[in-house]
């Protein structure tokens, strides 16, 4: 059977006064929450979230995986109506799951366990606001694996700037998909083979705002543990100013 080997470290940056950020890591599950909102409410959020989704030991498929992170919607939601202190509240959820088998109704899924030596087992991404999945490939490259749901991914989208503009833009905080603001969200999902040698990297906008794709490579490819990678990628974001909570599992 495979398993996950990972680690994640979650930080308050160095200009922030608490850690709205979450992180959750176990052999079948890794995800960060990055939650939004006056008084405590960031904070609530992202823990109910991680909370929902850390509930299960293991998920069947990505359509499974996919249904909790609806309910935990429900969860956040819900508990934004019920208590004022929190009211409005939202959350960014990016996790990869390693399930038990191809989902049937999964885009790819026909191609399971065929080339490359792919068994039934399956990892599966999603995502809802702007936090990222990335891939480091066996080859040591880089990959982003998500899409933000971001102002200035739009902007992107439709041509009006660049994704090198987008770095800088005065608006890329503001996130246009979160879960928890409304009763339903829409959750993008990926399914991927499993691929020994490769490794994947969940953070916050933490990480990506202060830090270039390239440096993110580096340390990935330069630290075997985990753990260590995880905590080296948090402290080259406060090396760069640390202004946001910066949350990494590797
Ligand atoms: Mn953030």
């Amino acid at each position: 059977m495979t398993v996950l080997a990972g680690g994640a470290v979650s930080d308050v940056g160095r200009v922030r006064p608490v850690n709205q950020d979450g992180a959750l890591s176990s052999p079948f599950l890794f995800a960060v929450a990055d939650g939004m909102g006056g008084h405590r409410g960031g904070e609530v959020a992202s823990a109910l979230a991680l909370r929902a989704l850390g509930g299960r030991a293991r998920y069947r498929d990505a359509s499974d995986l996919v249904a909790v992170v609806e309910q935990a919607n429900q969860v956040v939601h819900g508990a934004s109506r019920d208590d004022p202190n929190v009211r409005g509240m939202g959350t960014t959820l990016c996790a990869i799951a390693l399930v038990e088998r191809a989902d049937a109704g999964a885009a790819g899924a026909a191609a399971a366990g065929g080339a490359g030596g792919a068994g039934p087992e399956r990892l599966v991404v999603v995502n809802v606001g702007d936090s990222r999945a990335y891939r480091l490939g066996a080859d040591g490259v880089l990959e982003q694996l998500t899409v933000d749901h971001s102002l200035v991914q739009m902007l992107v989208d439709e041509g009006q700037i660049t994704a090198e503009e987008a770095e800088h833009h005065p608006q890329r905080n503001i996130v246009t998909r979160v879960l928890g603001i409304e009763a339903t969200v829409d959750v993008d999902v990926w399914e991927l083979d499993v691929v020994h040698g490769e490794r994947f990297l969940v953070c916050s906008d933490g990480l990506f705002g202060e830090v270039e794709p390239d440096r993110i490579a580096v340390e990935l490819r330069r630290w075997a543990d985990p753990r260590e990678a995880a905590r080296r990628l948090v402290d080259v974001a406060n090396a760069a100013g640390g202004r946001d909570n910066v949350t990494c599992a590797v």
